[in-house]
């Protein structure tokens, strides 16, 4: 064999040796299908009005079916397969009319298990852009060719499958890690009682020791303050202002996350009624509390919040409550009814960092929010690359396909401020405009013309004088 054509294979193995190691890094041949591959293979059928979807992933001899909405068997020979096609060519495979009816007879061979001869098919990447899977759809009947905008809209539904494999991978290696750690630490029982303990935090209730900082959240295009998202403080005597990470989790533990946040709700509510006070324009602001996972497991919360209603005078309209997957998990049943009524009272429901969670995408179907907010860690990571921004653009596609408002976490810079206004992000919070801050100091804000916020200083830098947005 020639020497250049010996190289090209040495190349061809090295890269799908690279793709089969990204590929088992993930673990996702040797597991069940997880719901949001379940749910990103409904969406796209419902999207397109597919009469079958599914999502794949290859190894060097099959193709596994991980979900697929409508009729699909469980795995595939490699060979001859769309898949082939897919990483012959580097990127999607169409076949949508009858002029283009796929004539080879190994190429049919997915199709023919479906009996549905026109398809879409775009690749599922790695991180690094590796070719691990494939998002199909497919039709019984021939349709139009795909717009590319239909096209960006698989290829951003294939990015969010690949965006839960990268979270599989992160939690894979995160569980090998903790197990390696266990295994090493010997004598745990002589570690240092950790810090706080539920004494230090039911002594810091008593005497009054929390306080809640607010964080502005504002419509982009204009940069007025529309919301503002309540973050708990302890104030300690000797160590200072302790961040909520640090003591949530034991709070949780404890049980006394409840009266916690019993308290974190009612001084929200008697805050944003103080506001109004100081001026009625600002009924139009809505206070953001954070809800943690014991809270949804009271089925007398919603009572509960309805009295705070009554009680402090605010209409609903200026509450709303987020909460993480996680925090829905323990008890869907009962987060669910309490949803629904927290819901028919008319505060909003926010889902939090959307993007880090284990299904989001079936918590959407299945639960009643108004607002998604994107995580911070994919705002972070918006200018590092195509990848990070598809995602971002998926999710904004995808709450305005669900008819939700979206919420970007974490803006830090100018430049992800200007993108996610040019990718239709209406409402953002983040260090670049504002960092949480005490009560007082957001009453000056809240004072500003029009409630509007200056343009941040390094984008007026950036863009010269300020033009406004
Ligand atoms: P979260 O609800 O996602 O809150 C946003 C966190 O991101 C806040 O951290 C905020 O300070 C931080 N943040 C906002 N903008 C930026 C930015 O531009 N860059 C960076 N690096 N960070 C930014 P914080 O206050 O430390 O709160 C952490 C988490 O603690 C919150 O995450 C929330 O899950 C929880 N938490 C806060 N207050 C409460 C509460 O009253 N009850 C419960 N259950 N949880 C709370
Ligand atoms: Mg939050
Ligand atoms: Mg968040």
């Amino acid at each position: 064999m020639p020497k250049a054509e010996l190289e090209t294979d040495r190349d061809d193995a090295e890269q799908e040796a690279a793709r089969l190691a990204a590929l088992v890094s993930t673990g996702i041949l040797d597991s069940e299908p997880e719901p949001s591959y379940d749910a990103i293979a409904r969406l796209a059928a419902e999207y397109f009005q597919a009469d079958a979807a599914f999502i794949g992933f290859g190894d060097e001899s099959r193709v596994w079916i991980k979900s697929h909405w409508g009729t699909a068997v469980r795995e595939l020979p490699r060979k001859d397969s769309i898949f082939e096609r897919v990483l012959a060519e580097d990127g999607p495979v169409i076949v949508s009319n009858s002029s283009k009816r796929p004539q080879a007879e190994g190429q049919l061979l997915v199709l023919k298990v479906l009996d549905m001869p026109f398809f879409a098919s775009v690749p599922v990447r790695s991180f690094d852009g590796k070719i691990l899977g494939l998002l199909n759809i497919f039709f019984r009947e021939p349709r139009c060719e795909m717009v590319p905008d239909e096209l960006r809209m698989l290829e951003n539904l294939a990015d969010m499958a690949a965006s839960q494999l990268e979270l599989r991978r992160l939690r894979k290696a995160f569980t090998a890690q903790k197990s390696r750690r266990a295994r090493s630490s010997v004598a745990i029982a002589d570690a240092p009682q950790s810090w706080p303990r539920r004494q230090d935090l039911r002594r810091a209730l008593e005497q009054h020791q929390f306080v809640l900082y607010y964080q502005p959240e504002i419509e982009l295009s204009t940069r007025k303050i529309v919301g503002l998202e309540a973050l708990i403080r302890w104030v300690h005597p000797e160590r200072g202002l302790i961040p909520p990470m640090d003591f949530i989790p034991m709070a949780e533990e404890s049980g006394l996350i409840l009266p916690i946040g019993d308290w974190g709700l009612s001084e929200a509510c008697s805050q944003i009624q103080t506001w109004c006070r100081e001026d009625s324009r600002h009924s139009s602001l809505r206070v953001l509390v954070n809800l943690s996972a014991r809270q949804f497991s009271r089925e007398g919360l919603a009572d509960h919040v309805e009295a705070l209603l009554l009680q402090t005078g605010i209409s609903s309209r200026q509450l709303g409550l987020e909460m993480t997957e996680s925090s829905l998990i323990p008890n869907m049943r009962t987060a669910l009814e309490v949803l629904g009524s927290l819901r028919r009272l008319g505060v909003s429901l926010l889902m939090d960092d959307f993007g880090t969670g284990y299904s989001s995408l079936n918590y959407l179907h299945s639960f009643p929010f108004d607002v998604l907010k994107i995580d911070r860690s994919f705002v972070g990571r918006m200018t590092d690359g195509d990848q990070p921004m598809q995602i971002v653009r998926t999710i904004i596609e995808l709450a305005r396909v669900l008819g939700m408002d979206v919420v970007a976490e974490g803006i830090e810079t100018c430049e992800q401020y200007r993108l996610l206004r040019q990718l239709g992000c209406r409402f953002g919070q983040g260090f670049l405009f504002a960092r949480p801050l005490s009560s007082e100091a957001v009453t000056q804000l809240l004072r500003l013309p029009g409630r509007v916020l200056p343009e941040p200083k390094a984008c007026e830098a950036l863009c010269g004088r300020s033009r406004g947005v």
